[in-house]
């Protein structure tokens, strides 16, 4: 029967070769990269398996003279490197999709820590790969450096269709790449290469002509372009400058894969931005080639997806994130099976894995980044080994993941939770400002469960060590979670601090769904709230954006070196700092608290020791959470005694951390449940 989705599943022409369909995985970083083939080529065979019609790799150098470490990314330096390029081809070919290789030539972006080699830019100036503040500077390339750079260019290229890539791009994106930063403005050279904007397009239009000539008979060349760097005059722009060069080149690439730059701008968190969110900036392509394009925007609505390319924006629906979080996305949309979509809640845990030096890790899809070390499957579970029945305590993210792992295996799972409403702290915590889409954590759990007759989910029912016993399951997990900490004890303090300040904790605003009620009703004596933040993920940041926004007169200070300091490793640092800026929220890092009264605080230099006195009414203290264990150890007697099979905590009542882990955690549980665990054995397998 025909329907309003088949758009999606066209089949689509790009030079030489023609993609399945609409579907196109675009490059995206990992953290597996060169260093663990098995691991990658599994993940993305997932996402062809899944039906993605493109599958591509992240960024790969072409030349130890672009060395992107400390990052893992992909090698393309010599023909030593295709075997694992092909593993991922092949695994990629196994499902009918084509697979896409973005090679990369980075100027002053490659730090070359591994290789010592000196990068090289437009001119000699500091480098910004790695932490971003490498010491050491690129040289300036001269135009025979260009030449050897177009050669390295067209062996990877002619090394890629070796390793049985379909797709080979030209990359100038993420304010990346020499051949981007050569048609910057900044660009003053005085050969061919600088000055006039058509000399600053040389470069990227001979490496396009390079790798059509070169490789271009079977394999398609594609563009990655960033037409926007948000920097107004001073950089790219989509209706200035990246007009002209698209106007130019237009019918010369196979593809044009076009989006916002630098990553932070592209892989936006849904706290800052929502679906299709660049299409304002992308849709003029379009209407400038003939080539397919192809563009982001954290799609995950079928709907979005028809509506883009019915609407002219582009031709296939580009996603690295939608696919993380599932990678079965266009095979559900191709049964109707629309409500099963996990889509993606945009928190940039995934990006960690980049940012981090580790394998990629999803908050939605526990099984991404497992698919070779622990054979996980994102749609599959092995079947129950037993008829035992499960109880389940607690109906956070951990308890929601387990009872609905459990379920899919066929085990009879009893799921409770003491509220209401099931999802913990995800229910709670998705109330916050701009937080409202980490809601499909619960949504699709929930969904699923529901389809699952075997699981009996029992909200309002808070349990003791007896009912638990009383209720008769053999088996026990608890998913009790866990709650903050009032005494400012956390990372930097191991002590509590001393005072008598009015304190408040995350948890009292969560319980609340906003301010506590004491706000509006002691409204004249609190006005200046001071956030204490030994966290540094987001509840601080938007703890003090909640209060500032009603009007409060906020101080966030922190013994770390930076406010909100992990959250550049989720990119979204610098908005967080833009937005408590215009918030006029007073930020002072490197300061802890020391001690309190009803209207100070008493903070000291973590590096010079000085004290400063703060005036404030309240602290909200956002430090360590506690994990709620009294029932695991309770009931630990009775399966001592024997009275039950097994009893096992997890997720946030384990050991508080990210919801993420939670979720990993439930999983974990159900993969491991009726298994004989060896704690000395490595639970999955190591790549070497
Ligand atoms: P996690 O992140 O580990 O899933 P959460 O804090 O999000 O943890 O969720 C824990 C859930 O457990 C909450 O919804 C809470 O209401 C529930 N809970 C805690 N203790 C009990 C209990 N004794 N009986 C039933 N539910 C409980
Ligand atoms: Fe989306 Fe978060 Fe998963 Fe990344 S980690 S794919 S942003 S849900």
């Amino acid at each position: 029967m025909p329907s309003r989705y088949d758009i999606l599943f066209r089949p689509i022409k790009i030079g030489p070769v023609t993609a399945p369909n609409r579907f196109y995985q675009v490059p995206h970083c990992n953290g597996f990269g060169w260093r663990m083939p098995k691991g990658l080529a599994a993940m993305r065979g997932m996402k062809a398996e899944g039906g993605w019609g493109v599958v591509c790799t992240e960024e790969t150098e072409i030349h130890h003279t672009s060395d992107l470490s400390p990052f893992f990314e992909g090698h393309i330096w010599n023909d030593d490197d295709i075997p694992s390029l092909q593993m991922m081809t092949n695994a990629v070919h196994k499902h009918g999709a084509l697979a896409g290789i973005e090679l990369s030539y980075n100027g002053r972006d490659a730090s070359n820590l591994y290789s010592r080699a000196v990068p090289f830019d437009l001119f000699s100036r500091g480098l910004v790969g790695g932490s971003g503040y490498e010491p050491g500077q690129s040289r300036a390339a001269t135009k025979d450096d260009l030449k050897h750079i177009r050669k390295w260019h067209r062996n990877a290229a002619i090394r890629a269709k070796k390793a049985g890539f379909d797709i080979i791009y030209c990359y100038a994106a993420h304010n990346l790449t020499l051949a981007f930063h050569l048609m910057s403005k900044d660009n003053d050279r005085a050969d061919e290469y600088g000055g006039s904007l058509e000399n600053r397009t040389r470069f990227l239009r001979e490496l396009i002509e390079d790798t059509k000539e070169a490789v271009g008979d079977t394999c398609a060349v594609a563009v990655r372009f960033a037409v926007d760097e948000l920097l107004g005059a001073d950089g790219m722009k989509f209706d200035g400058e990246a007009h002209d060069i698209v106007a130019m080149l237009a019918e010369l690439p196979d593809l044009w894969d076009v989006n916002v730059s630098p990553w932070k701008n592209d892989s936006t968190t849904s706290r800052f931005e929502k679906e299709g969110n660049q299409e304002k900036y992308i849709s003029f392509v379009k209407k400038l080639t003939t080539k397919p394009v192809v563009g982001v925007g954290r799609y995950t609505s079928p709907d979005s997806m028809v509506s883009a390319i019915e609407r002219g924006i582009m031709d296939m629906i580009g996603a690295a994130r939608p696919s993380i979080a599932d990678p079965f996305l266009p095979n559900k949309i191709k049964a109707g099976r629309h409500e099963d979509i996990r889509e993606c809640i945009g928190c940039n845990i995934c990006v960690t894995g980049d940012t981090r030096f580790v394998p990629i890790r999803c908050t939605q899809n526990p099984t991404m980044g497992e698919e070779w070390r622990r054979n996980w499957h994102p749609e599959m579970i092995a079947p129950k080994k037993s008829e035992d029945e499960i109880l389940i305590v607690g109906a956070g993210p951990a308890g929601l993941e387990a009872a609905r792992a459990l379920g899919q295996r066929g085990y009879h799972v009893v799921l409770t939770d003491a509220k209401r409403e099931a999802g913990g702290r995800v229910a709670l915590e998705s109330a916050l400002p701009n937080l409202n889409e980490w809601r499909r954590v619960i949504d699709w759990r929930l969904t699923q469960i529901q389809k699952i007759p075997n699981i009996y989910f029992y909200p309002s029912s808070p349990m003791t060590a007896k009912d638990i016993l009383e209720a008769g399951a053999p088996h026990v997990i608890l998913a009790t979670g866990a709650k903050w900490r009032r005494d400012g004890m956390g990372r930097y303090l191991s002590r509590p601090v001393q005072g008598n300040a009015k304190i408040f904790a995350p948890d009292d605003f969560l319980e609340s769904g906003g301010l506590p009620p004491v706000f509006q009703q002691q409204a004249a004596e609190l006005q200046k709230i001071l956030i204490y933040d030994d966290d540094h993920y987001y509840m601080g940041g938007v703890l003090a954006e909640l209060l500032a926004q009603n009007g409060y007169e906020v101080t966030l200070v922190t013994p770390a070196p930076s406010i909100s300091y992990w959250t550049q490793f989720t990119l979204e640092q610098d908005r967080i700092l833009k937005r408590l800026h215009k918030l006029n929220v007073t930020l002072l890092a490197d300061h802890f608290i020391a001690s309190h009264t009803p209207t100070t605080a008493t903070v000291t230099n973590v590096i010079t020791s000085t004290e400063s006195t703060l005036a404030c009414d309240a602290i909200v203290m956002v430090t360590d959470r506690i994990p709620n264990d009294a029932l695991y150890h309770e009931l630990k007697p009775a399966l001592v005694e024997g009275k039950l099979k097994s009893l096992r905590i997890i997720g946030d009542a384990e050991a508080p951390n990210i919801i993420a882990q939670a979720i990993f955690s439930g999983h974990l549980a159900a993969r491991e449940f009726d298994e004989l665990i060896d704690p000395d054995v490595t639970p999955f397998k190591v790549e070497r």
